[in-house]
């Protein structure tokens, strides 16, 4: 599932590349037919994220969009591909077109539902506006193990299986401890390593957790089986101790850590 440097990479290079031109709106597979013809002809405006979730700007509507587990959106230049039948909507300016297929949602919305969603989303780590103290507080609280947690959207928003194994391990944690028993200051270094991370994995437009000074390179040139400590790594020594990663499973979605630098 893409995570919330994805989204927010997203919202850059689509405002980047649509905003301004009144834009020609199509659902090729058929079922965002009526949103599709009502976006036709209007100027994008601005674009937001916020945690997974897009929401798009329009002249006279909001388009929310969120990818879940299998959307994607895939950008194009002209002279554009015939958009497959899967595609449930193309956006296109003259240059470019942004096509998006597979998504869990995708619907126009109105100013209510628009801060019920802001209401309901906890702060997220690449949002200037976002309360930090949110999150801790109600860690601090939460008898759930910090790796559930993390992947609550309401508590902090915008990390998923990978950032929430790789931050664990970074802040030296076992990902079943309970919220709220751990020490004094984690809480904090976990918000702050999300924020770091996300800003870096919104550049990359990947997900990078590993020190470039491990690697020996620039982080960009990191090989894919390079860029992380622990995810999708079990049985391989710790890159920090070289004891097997170990895996576990914390609500319902795989979690890796490695026994020795992140003890119980
Ligand atoms: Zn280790």
């Amino acid at each position: 599932m893409p995570e919330g440097h994805t989204i927010h990479r997203l919202a850059r290079d689509i405002g980047r590349d649509l905003r301004t031109n009144p834009l020609a709106a199509s659902s090729p597979q058929g079922r965002f037919e009526s949103g599709a013809a009502r976006l036709d002809g209007q100027r994008l405006i601005s674009t937001e994220a916020l945690g997974k979730h897009l929401f798009l700007n329009f002249d006279d509507d909001q388009l929310h969009i969120h990818l879940g587990l299998f959307g994607k959106f895939r950008r194009q230049q002209a002279p554009f591909d015939p958009p497959g039948e899967n595609k449930r909507l193309r956006l296109a300016s003259a240059d470019v077109a942004w096509d998006l297929s597979g998504p869990t949602v995708c619907d126009l919305i109105d100013p209510d539902t628009y801060n019920a969603h802001h209401k309901r989303i906890g702060p997220d780590p690449l949002r200037k506006d976002s309360d930090p103290t949110r999150f801790v507080s109600r860690a601090a609280k939460s008898p759930t193990p910090i790796g559930g947690l993390l992947l609550n959207q309401a508590a902090i928003a915008g990390i998923g299986n990978v950032y929430r194994a790789e931050f664990c391990f970074l802040a030296g944690i076992h990902p079943l401890t309970p919220a709220k028993l751990l020490p004094d200051g984690k809480l904090d270094e976990l918000w702050e390593l999300a924020v770091e991370h996300l800003h870096e994995g919104v550049r990359l437009n990947r997900i990078v957790t590993r020190n470039p000074d491990d690697v020996g390179t620039s982080r960009g040139r990191i090989a894919a089986g390079d860029r992380l400590y622990v995810y999708k790594r079990a049985g391989k020594p710790c890159r920090h101790c070289q004891t097997p990663i170990a895996r576990d499973d914390i609500a319902n979605r795989k979690v890796w850590f490695c026994p020795t630098c992140q003890p119980r």
